[in-house]
């Protein structure tokens, strides 16, 4: 595809991007219920425009830009403050919770090296229920994790079995606030205690909770401490383009002092180039994403999130009971916050997330891990509320079509079993068998999902990681 050989008219062009959208989800309408933290138009608008007046600014050069070191300094100081972090705390805005975590990890493996050379080769001790972002950091950063198991009826994880994985080898404890999949709130005095007695980091993983569950504490509702008031927590994210309602993409670092941060950045002066010095992964970087988060927390002011908490909250109550009285599904555990997760014992639920991605409403599958089962994970956010009645009769409705199929779950039952018999004797075509089996059309977007996720539930996780990538690298050009 050549580059236009003439530039189009902007008419032309953003009627030309607008076509491109057509069949994008309608984020606008409340029903997407993962990714999408929409604060409603009035925040959404100040957002964007704050975002839009520093996109073009650099903030890899606070020298250029002193505004975007002040407002970044300003949001680190806020965030800090909210998560009872004292005069010590210090952080940075990164681009998302991945990121956020990345240099958590890294600022606590380059410590480790001066700190603990015993450790020669280094282990994170994480739960099963920790995000996957820190299977990417320790891949990236080339360190081992050990993962450990979670209570099979309210999945927080166990820190019994987290002490038990310690070796003189690790580095660092991982636990969150919540855990995204289930949303429950880990056991974070606890393990602390334990990073404590072991003289070890102890990563607090607040990227979806740290601004709502402070705001739930400030609208008056029961929440355990998980932030810095916790002795022992050396290392907290929080994603301000999650429940701080701000736009994509940015988080914020927090390490309990600048000694642990300093590890965290880069400084390189050895080559003909300009000296690069950066706080963060990110080199060249937008302000927009700064100024989004400034602009969010200055327009919605504490009272704001309150109020929203407080709507999210009664929303997410109302939900749960809904389904409680719903016979063939339940949320697993009991959720802190406003996210929960779906499953079913007599249906296949990954047919109902394709009943309710056809009535409009997006879910997300979460694959059976331990003694989680399959689920749809929900995360209700301020778009949600004044849609709950119409989301449970959306509910209603597709469990009632999934139990009206002529094969119910005995289809996936069959497939399930297909796919253990490959697996039993796997030879160089059970890769694609495999393929064929779950209908995956390489370099296509599916339409359906259920057959697709009822096969990569059956398979064990290593083969599955194998299966996306190579979908993934069909999928771009
Ligand atoms: C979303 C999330 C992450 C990853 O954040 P991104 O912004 O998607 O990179 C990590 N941990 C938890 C608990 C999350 O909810």
């Amino acid at each position: 595809m050549p580059i236009p050989a003439h530039g189009l008219p902007p008419e032309e062009l953003f009627q030309r991007l607008e076509h491109y959208k057509e069949h994008d989800v309608s984020w606008r309408a409340g029903r997407i219920l993962t990714g999408i933290y929409d604060p409603g138009d009035e925040i959404e608008a100040i957002v964007k425009q704050a975002y839009s007046s520093f996109l073009t600014e650099n903030a890899l050069y606070p020298n250029l830009f002193p505004s975007l070191l002040q407002l970044e300094n300003e949001v680190v100081r806020m965030i800090a403050d909210l998560l009872h972090g004292d005069a010590d705390v210090v952080g940075n805005c990164t681009s998302g919770g991945t990121e956020s975590i990345m240099l958590a990890v890294k600022a606590v493996r380059d410590s480790a090296r001066v700190q603990r050379p015993h450790s020669t080769s280094p282990e994170i001790v994480l739960p099963q229920t920790a995000h996957p972002a820190f299977h990417k950091a320790a891949h990236y950063l080339g360190l081992k994790t050990v993962v450990t198991g979670f209570d099979p009826q309210s999945f927080r994880a166990d820190p019994a079995a987290i002490e038990r994985a310690i070796t003189p080898n690790t580095i660092m404890i991982v636990a969150s606030a919540p855990n995204y999949s289930h949303g429950v709130i880990e056991p974070i005095a606890t393990i602390a205690e334990i990073a404590r007695a072991h003289n070890l980091f102890f990563h607090v993983d607040a990227c979806v909770g740290g601004i709502h569950l402070s705001m739930m504490r400030k609208a008056g509702y029961e929440v355990p401490p998980f932030d810095f008031s916790i002795p022992g927590v050396t290392s907290l994210s929080v994603d301000m383009h999650k429940y701080g309602y701000a736009a994509k993409n940015v988080s914020i670092i927090l390490y309990h002092n600048r000694d642990l941060r300093r590890y965290a950045f880069f400084a390189n002066a050895d080559t003909t180039s300009y000296a690069v010095l950066n706080p963060t992964v990110l080199s060249s970087k937008s302000g927009g994403p700064v100024a989004g988060a400034w602009a969010a927390l200055h327009s919605l002011g504490e009272e704001g999130y309150v109020r929203v908490v407080r709507e999210v909250t009664a929303a997410t109550r109302q939900m749960i009971a809904g389904i409680s009285e719903l016979d063939d599904v339940f949320v697993l555990g009991e959720p802190d916050m406003c996210m929960f997760a779906l499953a079913s014992d007599t249906l296949n639920i990954f047919e109902l997330d394709d009943e309710m991605s056809q009535r409009g409403w997006t879910l997300q599958p979460q694959f059976s891990a331990g003694s989680s089962p399959a689920n749809l994970h929900v995360s209700v956010h301020y778009a949600t509320v004044g849609h709950v009645g119409e989301f449970l009769e959306t509910l209603r409705d597709s469990i009632a079509a999934v139990k009206g199929r002529s094969q119910g779950p005995q289809e996936a039952l069959a497939l399930k079993a297909e796919v253990e018999r490959l697996m039993q004797n796997p030879g160089p075509e059970t890769f694609a068998q495999i393929v064929a089996l779950a209908d995956i059309a390489p370099g296509q977007l599916p339409t359906s999902f259920a057959r697709i996720n009822t096969v990569l539930d059956a398979l064990p996780g290593s083969l599955v990681n194998v299966l996306l990538l190579e979908y993934l690298n069909s999928l771009y050009d």
